[in-house]
């Protein structure tokens, strides 16, 4: 009898990984497919230990608002020294006094309005076909006033985002789609909650591009699947881990090839709105006196 082809392994994203390839492939590939360990941060510490805490606030079952001691409680429970390693115990009881007073105006914001949640950090893996399956967790689904389903991002980063960012936002249209998947329907609004400038943007699900992001998503299994991972060079490599295995930075001093293509990439948009400007004030010399007049002002380098 022949032996069978063997079978596509499929290909497993998540918002992470596809918003990782997106930025740089060669960083997917160390992180996800050499699985090349990253150095523990303060920032990715303090991150989960403040969605641990409101995990277990949300997850209450209770009829009054849970006391803020709840948060406490889990914020002591969950926190991890990993990231703060390297740290002196004033600073790191810096960030623990942080996380407390971010958890504290969190309960200020929401315990009024108080409902617990139907589901925290509610996983699902969704098969979307063509062997791509997208997994994940959701934070926070929330009851809407009318019965149906919010979602809820939770984000420690410091500053908040814009409506049109959170409606463009890929991790929602995930989160939407798992909706549907576990719920049989999908929510009403979703949002990204900055719990640190205690700022939730929310938009309703119609803003929302589903479609857009499976062909997103598509689109990067497909460069998985045939092994593209080439280098992209950004400001974001100056906090890679990788940088030393990076074919970008071999070398040495300002212009190594990663170095010299992010300059380049700066100028060209800068020289790209330097033009565009050009042509809009000829345009009014132009119009107001004449198109000679434009023209005469002639190139600074003729002089
Ligand atoms: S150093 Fe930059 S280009 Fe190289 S893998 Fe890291 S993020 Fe990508």
């Amino acid at each position: 009898m022949p032996t069978p082809p063997p079978r596509d392994p499929g290909v497993r994203l998540s918002f992470s990984r596809v918003d990782t390839y997106e930025r740089c492939p060669l960083l997917f590939r160390f992180r996800y497919v050499d699985k090349l360990p990253s150095t523990p941060s303060p920032d990715l510490s303090w991150g989960s230990a403040i969605h641990a805490a409101l995990e277990a606030w949300w997850s209450q079952k209770l009829p009054t608002p849970p006391p803020v001691e709840v948060l406490y409680r889990a914020l002591y429970d969950h926190w991890e020294d990993t990231g703060f390693a390297e740290m002196e115990r004033e600073q790191k009881l810096v960030w623990y006094r942080h996380a407390r007073d971010v958890l504290a105006r969190h309960h200020e914001l929401y315990s009024a309005n108080y409902r617990p949640a139907i589901a925290c950090e509610q996983w699902f893996e969704l098969d979307i076909g063509d062997d791509i399956a997208v997994r994940g967790s959701i934070d926070h689904v929330a009851r809407t006033a009318s019965g149906g389903l919010g979602i809820v991002d939770w984000k420690t980063n410091r500053r908040a985002r814009s409506r049109g960012d959170v409606a463009s936002s890929l991790q929602l249209a995930i989160y939407t789609l798992a909706a549907r998947e576990l719920w049989g329907r999908e929510p009403e609004w979703v949002a990204l909650d900055f719990v640190v400038p205690g700022l939730r943007v929310t938009v309703n699900r119609s803003e929302i591009n589903v479609g857009g992001a499976l062909a997103r998503i598509r689109a990067v299994a497909a460069q998985v699947r045939n092994e593209v991972f080439t280098p992209e060079p950004s400001p974001l490599c100056d906090w890679c881990d990788y940088r030393q295995l990076c074919p970008a930075f071999d070398g040495d001093g300002p212009d190594v090839p990663g170095r010299a293509m992010v300059e380049l990439g700066r100028l060209r948009r800068r020289r790209a709105r330097d033009e565009a400007r050009i042509a809009e004030l000829e345009r009014v010399v132009a119009t107001y006196l004449g198109e000679e007049v434009a023209l005469d002002l002639g190139d600074p380098d003729d002089d």
